[in-house]
């Protein structure tokens, strides 16, 4: 690894002074700033600010690794708090880190693609979203709701959670899709419940309109009105590669969230 680095910050006060302080210790030991090619990109604030520095940096993820202090709890992209800024320092400093790499989601419109870490999802707010939920191909429902929404085992604890989805353990190779407000009656049933996939499912939402919908890629959404068709599959190419500090038992972590 070059001793080029970057800093994504989340902005508020506190964020910044940390930020200041990695910078001084970094230049200490050689290691130059420089936001076009970095070799590792710190991120400091929580795990919204992780996200924000891999969609900034999405083009050049193949030499870029990400290492990340929370100001705020743990969080699941990072290892540290600001009370650890000392031993997050050294164990960047002296090699202690390990690279552990993670899936991408991608996803393809006729005319686009986007790339998730947390989750990809539709929502319409303006009407009854109908849409036909294909995995591998083969027609498993026809859903009637405010959305779905396809999460990463990392992205399990985000958006997913709040849908009332599952939790994922760390380790696990799925991915788990849930009901965006689903409408169920004596007329009309989808599944209702979340459900969990292996990594490898490919899922396809189709749909006469998608019109007044939008695409939640991560923390980005993106309009969908001359779409028809979304196809989602764990990428086989594109991972994100974290710096993974000090060994944090995941369902510690879990707990320091809630
Ligand atoms: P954001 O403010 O960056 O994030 C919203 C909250 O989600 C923050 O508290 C953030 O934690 C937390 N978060 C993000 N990724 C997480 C993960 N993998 N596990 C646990 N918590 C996580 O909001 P945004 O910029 O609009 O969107 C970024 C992400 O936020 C989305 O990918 C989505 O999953 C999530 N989100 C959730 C809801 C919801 O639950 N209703 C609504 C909107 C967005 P930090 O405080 O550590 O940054």
């Amino acid at each position: 690894m070059n001793k080029k680095y970057a800093v994504s910050v989340r902005p508020d006060e506190h964020s910044y002074e940390i930020r200041d302080r990695i910078e001084k210790v970094l230049t200490e030991n050689g290691y130059e700033r420089d936001d076009e090619n970095p070799s590792v990109v710190f991120t400091v604030g929580g795990d919204g600010t992780f996200l924000y520095a891999v969609h900034q940096y999405l083009d050049k993820l193949e030499n870029v690794c990400f290492y990340g202090l929370h100001t705020g709890t743990l969080g699941f992209y990072t290892d540290y708090r600001d009370s650890d800024f000392d031993e997050f320092m050294d164990f960047f400093l002296k090699g202690k880190v390990t690279e552990t790499d993670y899936p991408l989601l991608e996803i393809h419109t006729e005319t686009q693609s986007f790339y998730a870490l947390n989750e990809v999802r539709v929502e319409n707010a303006a009407r009854t979203q109908k849409m036909n939920v294909y995995i591998n191909d083969r027609l498993f429902e026809t859903y009637r709701g405010t959305g779905m929404c396809l999460a990463t085992q990392l992205g399990s604890t985000a958006y997913n959670r709040s849908l009332g989805g599952a939790v994922i353990q760390e380790g696990l190779d799925v991915v788990e899709m849930s009901e965006i407000a689903g409408i169920h009656h004596i007329k009309f049933r989808s599944l209702g419940s979340p459900i969990i996939l292996k990594s490898t499912a490919r899922v396809t939402w189709e749909s006469e309109s998608f019109q007044g919908a939008l695409l939640g890629v991560d923390a980005e959404v993106y309009p969908l009105d001359d779409v028809k068709r979304i196809d989602i599959c764990e990428s086989p190419v594109m991972r994100v590669r974290m710096l993974r500090g000090r060994k944090i038992r995941y369902l510690d972590r879990l707990q320091s969230l809630f």
